[in-house]
């Protein structure tokens, strides 16, 4: 069965099922997603006008039994940045489209009627249907009533008031959520009236076709093995999640403190993964977990309270760096409701809580205030004025409160590592087509954890070239539908690359090379920057905020690259 192109109109309540066009076989994933929102979507059009369109497309891999490729990617022109935005998630989704034969599923336009939608996905097409009871429902009470045998996509709140730091959910394998996170997908989502969306893989076969089953599962377990033996996918990412990373970024002096005023901070300890693993251990909670079947790494866990009850899973250094560190608040019990409360209502939990730090800045709350964020958070849950202005994201807050510390780069909110410290990881920040975005290329491996090499991150010597080597190869990654963590072993394994070249050449019968890969992500970012490009974006919107020339402690680091050396960048 060839793959097929879904689509759904909401302006005329139609949908079909198209072939795929020639130029689109080769893709997945990101390069599918940027590739059709370039072609299809006018680059200078509202994001929640009825000319954008919600792309959703599986990895080239996703659907086999390939380690870690149930990744889904989502695309839109971003209601946050005014870029194109890809976003990508684990959870069922991506490998039940697959298994279905769907490329990608693509939703244009806009309904008239002042009403709610949910769609179904079949292996026949798509049926749309007006919603009730879910509308104003949180993300988990929605993947609670539909089941466990259907993929899930789905919106809280946040989305459904097309606030632009909505994000959409995908349902786990344990009926838990995983976010399509950045870039206010949700909100693009919520602005097509669509509440949840249903894939129903009845009749679908349990993996994808492969045209020579013994190449790929050869190479599937070269990969797998590559993945088990490296020490940050088979040790540290297992055994204490990403948030193993607080103690490790804050003893190199990266970890933004008190919105972005130092590198360290005091109560370290108390936020960090040792200290999660201890009391996941104490209370029984899951200390392993993945986010997608076939995951072989799983750095994702499930948190428990005091009395053994679920709280959160994919408890993630990122979200507990931007509420901890980044917003002074040292109680993981109250970051973790915060990260249940900021999933059910389905907002990026980076993106949120940095823009509660610049409230703290602001003075609307006092740095540490742990029930105050629990309280801004009902705020935005409930829609009130300082709710949709908190739910906008941190640009749009700073600029409500006259703050000028505010971490964006092209309206995103700036991640967990202080480009100061970790130069690197600033110059991903600066030239990401997405904004601000560390997954873009994720120089932190080189820079701090010395994979693939090492590369100073206080010294600006070479960190251009590790940020656009490492974009370069994430665009292509993005693409497979891998998780991004395979990365450490890519770039310290040599079997490990050409292994996930092989498994596509086994899967689709071609003869791809590791050039012809990382030329595909060099064309992925050409197109998406061509894309903002004609948005109206220029170089000078490839800078970080101006308060980085302040030196930051504790090695009094500036970030001091001029902008022709950023633009170097795009010199490919
Ligand atoms: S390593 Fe973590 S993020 Fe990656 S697929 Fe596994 S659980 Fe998901």
């Amino acid at each position: 069965m060839a793959d097929k192109i879904f689509r759904v109109n909401m302006t005329d309540m139609t949908t079909a099922v198209e072939e795929v066009p020639v130029d689109w076989l080769g893709l997945g994933g990101r390069g599918l997603t940027s590739a059709i929102v370039a072609a299809e979507v006018p680059a200078t059009c509202h994001p929640l006008g009825k000319d954008n369109k919600l792309v959703f497309a599986p990895g080239l891999l996703s659907g086999t039994r390939a380690a870690n490729s149930g990744r889904l990617s989502a695309g839109a022109k971003s209601p946050l940045t005014g870029t194109i935005k890809e976003s990508n998630a684990g959870g069922t989704a991506s490998q039940i489209m697959a298994r279905m034969g769907i490329k990608a599923l693509i939703i244009e336009g806009l309904p008239e009627k002042d009403a709610f939608y949910s769609l179904r996905v079949t292996t026949d097409g798509v049926a749309i249907s007006e919603e009730t009871a879910l509308v104003g429902k949180g993300n988990f009470a929605v993947v609670e009533s539909l089941g466990r045998d259907v993929g899930v996509l789905s919106i809280g709140q946040a989305g459904e008031n097309r606030m632009a730091a909505a994000n959409i959910s995908v349902m786990d394998p344990d009926g838990k959520l995983r976010s399509l996170g950045r870039g206010g997908l949700g909100a693009v989502m919520g602005a097509k009236r669509i509440k949840y969306i249903v894939l129903d893989p009845a009749g679908a076969p349990k993996t994808v076709s492969l045209v020579d089953e013994e190449k790929f599962k050869a190479a599937a377990k070269v990969f797998a093995k590559a993945l088990h033996d490296h020490p940050v996918c088979g040790d540290a990412l297992p055994n204490y999640g990403t948030n193993i990373l607080i103690n490790i970024v804050n003893e190199v002096g990266g970890l933004p403190t008190k919105n972005f005023r130092s590198g360290q901070f005091d109560a370290h300890d108390l936020i960090s993964g040792e200290k999660m693993r201890e009391l996941i251990d104490a209370r029984g909670g899951k200390p392993r977990h993945g986010c997608h079947p076939g995951c072989v790494i799983q750095c994702s866990q499930v948190f428990v309270d005091k009395d053994g009850n679920y709280v959160t899973s994919g408890f993630e250094y990122e979200s507990i760096w931007a509420m901890g560190a980044n917003c002074c608040i040292d109680d993981l019990d109250i970051m973790a409701e915060a990260d249940h409360v900021m999933d059910d209502i389905g907002v990026d939990t980076i993106e949120t809580a940095v823009t509660i730090g610049v409230a703290m800045e602001a003075g609307l709350l006092p740095f540490g205030d742990g029930p105050g964020f629990l309280r801004l958070l009902g705020e935005i849950e409930a829609a009130t004025p300082m709710g949709r202005i908190l739910g906008a994201g941190a640009a749009i807050t700073g600029r409500t409160y006259g703050v000028t510390r505010v971490p964006v780069v092209k309206g995103q909110a700036i991640p967990a590592y202080d480009p100061r410290t970790v130069k690197g990881i600033g110059i991903t920040y600066c030239t990401s087509t997405m904004g601000a975005d560390h997954t873009a290329g994720y120089t932190v491996a080189t820079n701090i954890l010395k994979s693939g090499g090492f590369v100073d991150p206080l010294q600006k010597e070479g960190q251009v070239e590790l940020s656009r080597n490492l974009q370069i190869a994430t665009a292509a990654v993005d693409s497979t539908g891998l998780c991004v963590f395979v990365a450490f072993a890519v770039l310290d394994n040599e079997a490990a690359l050409p292994a996930v070249v092989e498994m596509i050449n086994a899967r689709f019968g071609i003869s791809l090379t590791i050039d012809d890969v990382m030329e595909l992500g060099k064309t992925i970012l050409k197109t998406e920057r061509a894309f903002n490009q004609a948005a109206g974006f220029t170089k000078e919107d490839d800078r970080l905020p101006e308060f980085f020339a302040e030196p930051v402690q504790p090695h009094n680091a500036t970030w001091d690259f001029t902008g022709e050396e950023i633009d170097a960048f795009w010199n490919f």
